[in-house]
């Protein structure tokens, strides 16, 4: 059950998924993004865009918090803000969306500018009609 976004709660996310877009690794890109999940017992784990000369191997913000977590025993999500610079209010990615919808299809996704405009959606929004395990059932049943 998510607890209410309070304007502290939010502030609190961007200023850790600012922070954390201090540490993106974008030399080819430019275009440093944070990230900052937050779990059920309140704790926060930051994600940072990490490129790569081989472009596809990049990797997003929002997963490498999501996978950070996830590896450390964390995986009841209650809020992800998500910052980047420039006039536009960001938006993650379909690969991004796919994968946070696996644990928390429900959660708040704060998406901010560095002059801390932000939008929330949560992740049905983001992503309806998700891909999910239960796509996957019966599938046995007919091969
Ligand atoms: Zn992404």
């Amino acid at each position: 059950m998510a607890m209410l976004l309070t304007e502290d709660r939010i502030q609190r996310l961007l200023a850790a998924a600012r922070e954390a877009r201090e540490r993106a690794y974008a030399p080819y890109s430019h275009f440093p993004v944070g990230a900052a999940l937050e779990t059920a017992c309140g704790r926060i784990f930051r994600g940072c865009n990490i490129e790569n000369a081989a472009y596809g191997a990049s990797m997003c913000a929002e997963r490498v918090a999501l996978f950070k977590a996830v590896s450390e025993g964390f995986s009841d999500f209650t809020a992800l803000a998500l910052v980047t610079a420039g006039p536009k209010i960001p938006s993650p990615c379909g690969e991004c969306r796919q994968v946070l919808s696996e644990f928390a299809p429900q959660m708040p996704v704060i998406m901010a500018n560095t002059a801390g405009e932000y939008q929330i959606g949560t992740v049905a929004q983001l992503l309806p009609a998700a891909f999910s395990g239960e796509n996957l059932k019966g599938l046995g049943d007919q091969t």
